[in-house]
């Protein structure tokens, strides 16, 4: 089945997850709210089933969500067509790596000043070994349901909102270098700042580790993450820029910051599955995300 999927064009491969999703919540009907407003919460019912979904995906393929694959495939598919029916202007970047058709889903929230960008992605591939779903389904379900909060709050940010799920990262950051390479000068210079989220919901974290050391980083995305867990009493340490997609970013003079839950037990393992992560921290990740995403769309660099 996986072979012969992998024959059809990539829509006709996605067409089959379509039915999953028709239990997500529709764009919202709430008057827009203004950028700087007070940031909505979510609950682990919102977060954990994006991720139950991309364990499903790799249940039925293979048990991987990796570069080249159907599962890959599927999980684009997945977060895109909640996207499309939030009201997000979605894309498909593609591109080749070890002779394989990769893609990365790169989405727009509709409004904010287009020269003043702020961007926020994670990698949704997997590696072959297993259906990684703490690395990173955890960072790509943050990052969808922040996505769709943003549209059910009709947000009316001053910075143009874009977010990213990124191909091919565990075989080399492939996608999120292809993606930068590809930015025309003034495109990449409209990107204010880059958010990743790399692994969000380890089982083992004992601190959140923020993207805060080095040249590359954009400080005050960094001290708004910082100060956010500090002030809800948890702990957090500072790492550079590196190992992930930000690298990207930071190779090409894009400023970025971002956090990790650390490396889990069955990193990289067919046990990083659904029950290696833990709901309350995945939760904890996206409330996070969601409160600095708020403030720093409401500022203008
Ligand atoms: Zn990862």
């Amino acid at each position: 089945m996986k072979s012969s999927l992998r024959q059809l064009p990539f829509a006709a491969r996605v067409l089959g997850v379509a039915l999953v999703l028709s239990t997500l919540p529709a764009a919202g009907s709430a008057a827009a709210a203004p950028a700087g407003g007070v940031p909505p919460t979510v609950a682990e019912q919102d977060v954990m089933p994006h991720l139950a979904a991309l364990q499903r995906i790799a249940d039925r393929n293979g048990g991987n969500r990796a570069h080249g694959t159907s599962g890959y495939a599927e999980s684009v598919a997945y977060v895109r067509h909640a996207l499309d029916r939030a009201g997000f202007r979605t894309e498909l970047h593609r591109f080749e790596h070890d002779g394989r058709a990769g893609y990365s889903l790169v989405a727009d929230w509709p409004g904010g000043d287009p020269n003043h960008v702020l961007l926020t992605g994670a990698h949704l591939d997997s590696v072959v070994e297993g259906p990684g779903i703490n690395d990173n389904g955890s960072g790509s379900a943050a990052v969808l349901t922040t996505a769709l909060k943003v549209a059910e709050a009709r947000l009316k940010p001053a910075r143009h909102l874009r977010f990213a799920w990124w191909g091919a990262e565990e075989v080399g950051l492939v996608g999120s270098a292809d993606y930068v390479k590809g930015l025309s000068a003034a495109d990449r210079g409209a990107i204010d700042l880059y958010l990743n989220f790399d692994q969000a919901g380890s089982r083992n974290k004992r601190q959140w580790l923020v993207v805060k050391d080095g040249p590359q980083v954009d400080a005050t995305a960094a001290r708004a993450f910082e100060s956010w867990f500090t002030d809800r009493g948890f702990d957090t340490f500072d790492i550079g820029v590196g190992g992930s997609d930000n690298e990207s970013f930071g190779n090409a003079g894009i400023p970025s910051s971002g956090f990790s839950t650390g490396m889990s037990d069955c990193i990289h393992e067919a046990c990083d599955d659904l029950a290696n992560v833990d709901p309350a921290t995945e939760t904890t990740s996206t409330n996070a995300l969601i409160g600095v995403l708020w403030q720093l769309a409401a500022a203008r660099s």
